[in-house]
């Protein structure tokens, strides 16, 4: 009897991407994917072990399965996968007995045995060692897309930095073979895929023997049927020059860096063992700037890291304020386990402070968001047609190659159109406009009406 897998998918594109990889290793070896838990044998949540909000939406939906369960007694399996299972190990297993089994990221492939196993009964399963080579080389993602396509070229990261759970989560910085990555995107394209986005924990460490990063997406980006690529993320400390030229001149490439901040005042900075300076990173922005005109730049901010003074988050705020990014993605501190900042420093700021912190900076950064939008207003862009949304009837979503959301009038377009978009008003991040026609094909210079 085919078995039906249910797989959820918690976090970041990382895990979307691991999670495609998992449904390509299951439906080689005669498994059935469902799109819903409900007539799935097994459920296999991909988890993040990044804050503690995404442990505490795991925890609430391992009582929900845990219910289902005991209401179907037996021929119910269910497996963690991802960097919770990786970082809390056995520590998962003995405090929820409705896991069957737990995996981690490196260990995808022994997940056809692990469920048969779990099915006939066997004791509570694991699988964790980390690997200094798996890349997955040689499994294509069971993507469901059709129009953006997640590519990892990388896996792990080494950076270490203070506060992050994810090198011991998935291990050391490995490359994939530049070959396989170009093959996968050759094939994506034929079958109609538009957007390669091309993903690492640190884009810039890519390196496979000659081949550094840059170099990688411009192979991407040269792929007739590729009409964009975008990537993430660099790490602020060794943005190569190479691939800001390259940014800067290809006209596939989209014009928009995700450069992590974290935070604005030096001495967080060094704790945080980011290894650049609030100046360092000041000074790559404005290069970036001035080198690639309307570039945009997008960031991740942490607030109440342990020890930060009202002064030291006062420097955060300013730099935001005067770096100005497009968006930012801004979090509360979290103390995550077995990490340099757990070990060493006491989690001491209060929970007030973190949320009266993160209130001023999302405050902030949507009145910056909302002022560059607005001046977006009588631009046209070409924005890739991605898809529809319920509570935008009769329009479809896309976003200009400045990562901008933006809905528009269809006008008989569809999914994977580029079409040339007047953007006729602006609200907090999202743009509105209308379609004046189907690009021409290679990314068109914005244009004033
Ligand atoms: S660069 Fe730092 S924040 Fe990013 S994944 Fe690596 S350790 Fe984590």
């Amino acid at each position: 009897m085919t078995l039906n897998i249910y797989i959820e998918t918690y976090g970041c594109q990382m895990n979307e991407y691991d999670s495609e990889l998992v449904g390509s290793i299951l439906s080689g070896n005669g498994f059935a994917l469902t799109k819903t838990a409900d007539n799935a044998d097994v459920v296999l949540l991909n988890t993040c072990a990044v804050r503690e909000n995404a442990h505490l939406r795991i925890y609430g939906r391992l009582q929900e399965l845990k219910k289902i369960k005991a209401a179907r007694r037996r021929g119910f399996t269910v497996g963690i996968l991802g960097c919770m299972a990786q970082n809390l190990r056995e520590e998962l297993l003995d405090a929820h007995h409705e896991i069957d089994f737990i995996a981690g990221p490196d260990s995808y492939r022994q997940l056809p045995a692990m469920i048969e196993a779990a099915r006939a009964g066997a004791a509570k399963g694991a699988a964790l060692k980390l690997s200094r080579t798996e890349t997955y080389g040689g499994v294509n993602p069971l993507r469901s897309s059709g129009v953006n396509a997640w590519i990892a070229v990388m896996r792990g990261c080494d950076n270490m930095c203070s506060f992050c759970v994810v090198p011991l989560a998935r291990g050391r910085e490995r490359s994939r073979d530049p070959h396989g990555i170009v093959e996968e995107a050759r094939v994506l394209a034929a079958e109609g895929y538009k957007q390669a986005f091309l993903l690492g924990q640190n884009v810039n460490s890519y390196r496979h023997g000659e081949c550094g990063f840059a170099d990688l997406a411009r192979m991407v980006a040269d792929i007739d049927g590729i009409e964009r690529v975008r990537f993430t993320a660099p790490h602020p400390k060794d943005f190569p020059d190479d691939l800001l030229d390259l940014v800067a001149g290809h006209p596939k490439m989209c014009k928009h860096v995700h450069l992590p901040l974290q935070a604005g005042n030096n001495r967080v900075l060094d704790l945080m063992k980011r290894t650049y300076t609030i100046e360092e990173f000041k000074d790559l922005a404005a290069k970036m700037r001035s080198r690639i005109p309307g570039i945009a730049l997008t960031t991740d901010a942490i607030v109440g890291f342990p020890g930060e003074t009202d002064a030291e988050f006062e420097d955060t705020f300013k730099a935001m304020e005067e770096i100005a990014f497009d968006a930012a993605f801004i979090f509360k501190y979290s103390e995550r386990k077995g990490t340099y900042a757990a070990k060493h420093f006491k989690d001491d700021v209060p929970a007030e402070k973190k949320t009266e912190r993160i209130v001023l900076l999302v405050e902030l950064q949507k009145k910056i968001t909302g002022e560059i939008n607005k001046r977006l207003v009588g631009q046209v862009f070409d924005v890739l047609a991605e898809g529809a949304l319920p509570k935008y009837p009769g329009c479809l979503t896309g976003r200009t190659d400045t990562f901008k959301t933006t809905v528009f009038q269809n006008d008989g377009y569809a999914r994977g159109d580029m079409v040339r978009v007047r953007i006729d008003r602006a609200k907090g991040g999202t743009l509105f406009g209308s379609a004046v026609g189907k690009s021409g094909g290679k990314q068109e210079e914005r244009v004033r009406l």
